[in-house]
């Protein structure tokens, strides 16, 4: 196992990319730290879920990561019950379509906070530690849309090109103190977020949800094939293993040749 005793801090991982990343550093032996917006009662059903799976510690919060007062509260229960963050994978995202005439503001401030300003506070906090401790890895789920663009997407396309500029610079200052930090930057994965775009896009588009799915979403990816969740996972196991550890600032694509185009 890569990392017993360690543990991961996993932002948005109560459904979809996040969720797969969790367990599959839980099966590599880490203890995690979950966090997502649930429903009462879903948070203890997620941690039974992955103890009955996995033999390590299970921790969950569900700050909310626009506020960056709930994210000094992340970090803080992590410190305190788990001893640190050895591997944090900021993923919360959520997504908005609309043309930019009619976005609306409060979405564009909802996605850059969370999809962007967010991994900015997780990793100000984290980093020093981690210096410190000589180790540490830091796994940003950014996109295909942190490489290319797509209409209607203003606020996601540039929170997620944002995220891939500080994905290189924290690889930069993280270089010579045994810090990594690299994007995972998937094509299209399906999870609820995207089943949601599918309405959207469908709306904004005025074209059916099948419609959606085949000539906009797989239209992009040339294999035609979803990238899944569990994919992603294991690409940020990876990330985090001795063979990767010439690998830093990286923007690794993983949509079926979508941005070779
Ligand atoms: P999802 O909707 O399944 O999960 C989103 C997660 O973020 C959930 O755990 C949710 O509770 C959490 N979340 C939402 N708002 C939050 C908030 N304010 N504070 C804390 N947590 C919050 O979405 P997903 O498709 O798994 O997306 C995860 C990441 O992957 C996002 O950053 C997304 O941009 C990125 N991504 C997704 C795709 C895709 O096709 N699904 C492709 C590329 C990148």
């Amino acid at each position: 196992m890569l990392h017993k005793g360690k543990t991961a801090l996993v932002t948005g991982s109560t459904s979809g990319i996040g969720k797969a990343i969790a367990k599959a550093f839980a099966r590599e032996g880490a203890n995690v730290v979950l966090n997502g917006l649930v429903k009462p009662g879903e948070d203890e059903a997620l941690v039974k879920e992955f103890k009955s799976e996995f033999d390590v510690e299970v921790g969950f919060s569900g700050a909310n990561l626009t506020d960056p007062e709930a994210i000094e509260g992340l970090i803080g229960y992590t410190v305190r019950e788990f001893g640190g963050v050895d591997i944090l994978a900021n993923n919360a995202g959520v997504q908005h379509v609309s043309p930019i005439e009619d976005f609306p503001v409060d979405k564009w401030d909802l996605i850059i906070a969370l999809n962007l300003t967010a991994a900015f506070h997780t990793t100000r906090m984290v980093m020093g530690p981690m210096k410190e401790k000589g180790w540490g890895r830091i796994i940003n789920t950014a996109s295909a849309h942190a490489l290319v663009a797509s209409p209607f997407k203003s606020a996601y396309v540039a929170a997620k090109h944002g995220i891939a500029g500080l994905t290189k610079v924290v690889a930069l200052e993280g270089a010579q103190s045994g810090v990594r930090c690299n994007a995972i930057c998937p094509g299209y994965v399906h999870t609820p977020l995207v089943d949601a775009q599918i309405a959207d896009t469908a709306r904004a588009r005025g074209i059916s949800e099948e419609e959606v799915k085949q000539t906009v979403l797989l239209a992009a990816q040339p294999t035609k094939e979803f990238v899944t969740a569990e994919q992603v996972g294991d690409m940020a196991v990876f990330l985090t293993s001795p063979s990767a550890n010439q690998i830093n600032g990286a923007l690794m694509q993983m949509d079926g040749g979508w941005v070779a185009q």
